[in-house]
């Protein structure tokens, strides 16, 4: 079988992703990180990490045989859209830098390294904006899962403030409550100082032969 060539992509700098996750704080509140809310989940990842097959396979991800590795989704637009799902409302929006190998998909990556730049905080159950992270509720072992709390409705529970959150998490990571930009404010990309780009090794540009496909066949 003719093996597949896929066209490689070298950016200037890093590409910028989107996506959803649960706040997490490690039992002995020495660590924080994430944990995503589709594959993956049950395994927090750090502010800056690498992704690790989910399946325990031994390979490196991303892979093309194998959907682990970390996922984003191009636009805020389309997570924001995530979060009008019931399950999704109160999750935190990530805004990610992707480092290291990448597949391009359509409307997202799929990808080996990723720096969480800015988190953005969901609402308070109550509705009211977040002002501090409070237990969730649940966890994932060795891990307890915070929400977005208003100032009411985290009275007598224990409280993480969003500071002492990024603190922890190393100090580079922007803590905002609220999934929206807020008016005025600049987009991530100009804001921050930009890091050397780190190569991207490869890029499956699926996109663009699913549009060969769709032209042969006729079918979208
Ligand atoms: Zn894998
Ligand atoms: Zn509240």
């Amino acid at each position: 079988m003719r093996r597949l060539r896929l066209p490689h992509e070298r950016p200037a700098e890093p590409p910028r992703g989107y996506k959803l996750a649960h706040p997490v704080v490690s039992h002995d509140d020495g660590r924080i990180g994430f944990a995503g809310v589709s594959i993956g989940g049950a395994l927090p990842y750090g502010v800056l990490d690498e992704a690790r097959c989910v399946y325990g396979r031994r390979h490196r991800s991303p892979a093309l045989r194998c959907d682990c590795g970390f996922h984003c989704l191009h636009t805020l637009s389309d997570t924001l859209a995530m979060t009008c799902a019931g399950a999704h409302r109160r999750a935190t929006l990530l805004e990610v830098t992707v480092l290291g190998a990448y597949i391009r998909f359509e409307r997202g990556m799929r990808y080996a390294r990723q720096r969480v730049r800015v988190a953005r905080v969901g609402p308070c159950g109550c509705g009211l904006p977040p002002e501090v992270f409070v237990d969730a509720g649940w966890g994932r072992t060795g891990w307890r899962a915070l929400t977005g709390a208003c100032g009411s409705c985290a009275v007598g529970r224990g409280q993480l403030s969003f500071a002492e959150f990024a603190r922890v998490g190393g100090g580079r990571l922007r803590v905002v409550a609220g999934h929206r930009r807020e008016v005025g404010e600049e987009p991530a990309s100009r804001a921050v100082p930009r890091p050397a780009a780190e190569p991207a090794l490869m890029q499956a540009r699926l996109d663009r032969l699913q549009g060969r496909w769709a032209r042969l066949t006729g079918e979208p």
